[in-house]
């Protein structure tokens, strides 16, 4: 869409993305009367939503829940048709929040920001894009998304391969047919592990590449009926107390408990089996902290993964045996491990034999050659600072956010960067983010800033910044409240343990009482912040 560049133009607020996270922000900052202006790279709302078109792709967490709680109204007209709403669907309620909310209005698509520069004279960001765009703004926030920046392994030879090759996190917006193809899938986490029962469905050959195997729990997608709606809605109040309370910390939980017989642990497990979902992680409060409490539940999902699969081999490898349960995030499927059973599905385990590379013909492994007609990526992303450090962000002094984050993100709550003020991070690194229901996440942090930008502007203050002590103390007490649980056990992608050279962090907060920190930490005068 050609579009004459905005040069010189004054905002107060520049918003860096327009998924859920800008999408809220950018309208509570209208609503507050602030002038804004939003940025995002791809052509329409959705974020997430508008990137992961893969067959397959649908949330984890029932959509009644990942939807938007701050309209009342918007939340009792949406209508969901199933449990877990399909990607289409997801994206179709973005852009009716888009259109009621009258969002677009403020927003350059298909505009990549690629510099922000903060000028100490003025307190403002000067914000620069790919489209030509030089905006200045009071207040910056980035809303670039955890899961945003696609990520597909340097495998050599891939540029040789001579179909098709695919990312999940960038996939086609028309489609892709498989029918009749030979397809290898690469990867087998949630994006792999929501798509290869589908393109099983329409290939005629499907390899599935696995490296890891992972942890996951059967759906039990269904319509949404009246009844579960009627359900929802009654235990609403109570829900929105507790997100709004105490939080849905992990861990710790003295009152869930594993009772002491096996026979009775094992009831539970196969309750909330069969319920489905990723509210089998909340069968014990020690499940994060125990190793031994972990193991027995991971027993448990390894035994059912051997009930399912028929070839006993097969079952074997697809057992995950090389983390704890839940200290990656868990998937949650519909009939993936029986897509093995499945004549036209083979499995590679990567651990016996490797992939030394890709040929114009196909995958190529320690072992033999596998001809592909086309090849899917689903390896995920560079989570929770990707976005922010493929731009180049200059704060005060002239310093750079790489350089800062060069050992790992830090982060004042996972809201603000010492050295870098006016500027705030929707679930950045050091707050629950990923761990949560983000939907969730994402309305606290927004609701947080804008009663922060709204006491500034009452105060007449033109600037906020994270005190270093403040934020040093906090990133400690994040790595600390990790070291206490399971987590920092798996090489996962919170401890950007996928992306070769990435520091080995634990990235986002799982202790409990953040939403009651950050109110406290506001009631206190913006408590661990400099203000001028
Ligand atoms: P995003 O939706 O990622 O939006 C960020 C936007 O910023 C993107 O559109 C991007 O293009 C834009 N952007 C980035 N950098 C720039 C730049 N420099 N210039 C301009 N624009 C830029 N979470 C859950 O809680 N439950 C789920 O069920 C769930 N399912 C998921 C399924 C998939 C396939 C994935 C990948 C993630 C899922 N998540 C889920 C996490 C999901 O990312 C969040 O729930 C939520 O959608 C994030 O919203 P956001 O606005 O913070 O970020
Ligand atoms: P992911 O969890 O990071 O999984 C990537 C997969 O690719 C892993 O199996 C990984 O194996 C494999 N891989 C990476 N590099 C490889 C290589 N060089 N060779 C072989 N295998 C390689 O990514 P994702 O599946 O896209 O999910 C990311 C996150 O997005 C999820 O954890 C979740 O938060 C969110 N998501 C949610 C849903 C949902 O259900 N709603 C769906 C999709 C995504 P290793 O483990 O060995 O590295």
């Amino acid at each position: 869409m050609a579009r004459a560049p905005m040069r010189g133009a004054q905002v107060d607020a520049v918003v860096v993305g327009a998924g859920f996270g800008g999408m809220y922000m950018l309208h509570k900052l209208r609503e507050q009367g602030f002038s804004v202006q939003g940025f995002e790279a791809g052509g329409d709302v959705g974020g997430t939503w508008y990137w992961n078109r893969y067959p397959g792709a649908r949330c984890d967490i029932p959509s009644m829940f990942y939807s938007y709680k701050w309209s009342d109204e918007l939340q009792r007209d949406w209508r969901w048709s199933e449990r877990y709403a399909a990607q289409p669907e997801i994206l179709a309620y973005a852009s009716h929040v888009a259109d009621r909310f009258d969002l677009r209005s403020m927003i350059a698509f298909e505009t990549r920001v690629l510099s922000v520069t903060f000028d100490e004279a003025a307190d403002r960001w000067a914000v620069v894009t790919d489209r030509g765009d030089e905006v200045s703004a009071r207040w910056l926030i980035m809303a670039a998304g955890c899961l945003s920046t696609p990520r597909a392994p340097a495998i050599p030879g891939v540029e040789t391969f001579a179909g098709p090759t695919y990312h999940t996190g960038a996939w086609p917006h028309e489609g892709v047919d498989f029918t009749g193809q030979r397809v290898g899938v690469i990867g087998t986490g949630s994006s792999g592990i929501q798509s290869i029962p589908i393109i099983a469905d329409q290939a005629s050959r499907l390899t599935v590449f696995q490296r890891t195997a992972n942890f996951s729990v059967p759906a039990r997608n269904a319509p949404l009926t009246e009844r579960v709606i009627d359900v929802f809605w009654k235990g609403y109040d109570d829900y929105m107390g507790l997100v709004k309370g105490p939080g849905m910390g992990f861990g710790g939980n003295p009152v869930n408990a594993p009772p002491e017989t096996a026979e009775a642990r094992q009831a539970r497990y196969e309750e909330l089996w069969a319920l489905g979902g990723a509210g089998f992680l909340a069968v014990w409060g020690n499940l994060l902290t125990s190793l031994e409490v972990n193991e027995e539940a991971a027993s448990f999902v390894r035994a059912k993964i051997a009930e399912m699969v028929k070839d006993p081999l097969v079952a074997e490898v697809l057992g995950p045996r090389d983390h704890p349960i839940g200290t990656k995030r868990i998937c949650v499927d519909t009939g993936y491990y029986e897509t093995f059973n499945r004549p036209n599905v083979d499995l590679v385990n990567l651990r016996d034999t490797p992939i030394e590379g890709i040929t114009a013909e196909g995958v190529r492994t320690s072992t033999e050659t596998y001809p592909l007609d086309a090849l899917v990526f689903a390896t995920g992303f560079d989570a929770m600072t990707g976005a922010l450090l493929s731009i180049d962000i200059r704060g005060a002094g002239g310093a750079e956010l790489r350089e800062a984050w060069a050992a790992g993100p830090c982060a004042y709550l996972g809201l603000a960067v010492a050295g870098f003020p006016n500027m705030f991070v929707i679930t950045g690194p050091g707050s629950p983010s990923v761990l949560s229901n983000m939907i969730n996440s994402i309305e606290q942090h927004v609701e947080w800033i804008i009663r922060c930008l709204g006491e500034m502007r009452e105060a007449d203050r033109t600037r906020i910044e994270a005190d270093e002590a403040a934020q040093d103390t906090w990133v400690a007490h994040v790595a600390a409240v990790a070291d206490k649980t399971l987590f920092p056990r798996a090489a996962s992608w919170y401890m950007g343990a996928n992306i070769p050279g990435k520091p080995r962090v634990f990235m986002p907060y799982i202790g409990a009482g953040y939403r009651r920190k950050c109110e406290e930490v506001a009631a206190a005068g913006y408590e661990g912040f400099i203000l001028a």
